[in-house]
Order: structure tokens, then sequence, then C-alpha cells
């Protein structure tokens, strides 16, 4: 049996090849969005609205980007913390599978 790490560095792997805009993530100009929306609004947006106050941590697409660099630049976007993001990218995953 391999490792669970092997295991997992498999997956990011085959997951990077199939999905070349992942890349997106790494550009300068995504990183300034993302610093802009955590400082704007520094709790996770669906914590707060079940009355808990959560840093957030991620910027969510709250639209599926699809790839599309306008789309994915452009937003809207919503701050989460890593918990609810995961669950908010399984949901989809399940909504729309190999949709992405
Ligand atoms: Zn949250």
């Amino acid at each position: 049996m391999p490792a669970r790490a092997d295991l997992r560095r498999e997956y990011d792997r085959k997951r990077r090849q199939s999905h070349p805009w992942r890349a997106l993530y790494k550009t300068p100009e995504w990183q300034a969005i993302r610093a802009q929306v955590l400082a704007a609004e520094p709790l996770c947006r669906r914590c707060q609205a079940e009355g808990l106050i959560t840093a957030a941590t991620v910027v969510n697409h709250v639209e599926r980007h699809h790839g599309d660099p306008v789309k994915f630049f452009a937003g809207p976007f919503e701050p989460l913390c890593k918990p609810c993001h995961d669950g908010e990218v399984q949901r989809q995953e399940r909504a729309g599978a190999g949709n992405e």
C-alpha cells in the first residue's frame, strides 16, 4: 500500500494536469484580489450567517469560472474559512460532476 501522503501527491498532480487554469491562482493579479477581499471582509461569510465569528482564509468564486480568466478575475468573490470553502467545493463537485 502506498503511503497516504503519496496518494495525496498523486491526486494533486493529476488535478493540476487536468485543470491547468489552477495556475491562475499563482498570478500576482489573483494574489492582489485575494488580499483585497480578505482585507475588506476578514470574516467567513457563511459562518457569519450562522452567527459564528471565524477568520476567512480562502477567497471563493461565488459563481464557477470554469477556467475562464475573465470570470476568474472579475468575481464576484466571497471570503470563507477553509472548512466552509472545502464543503462548498465538494457540494459543487457533487452537483456538477465533471463540469469544471
Ligand atoms: Zn466558515
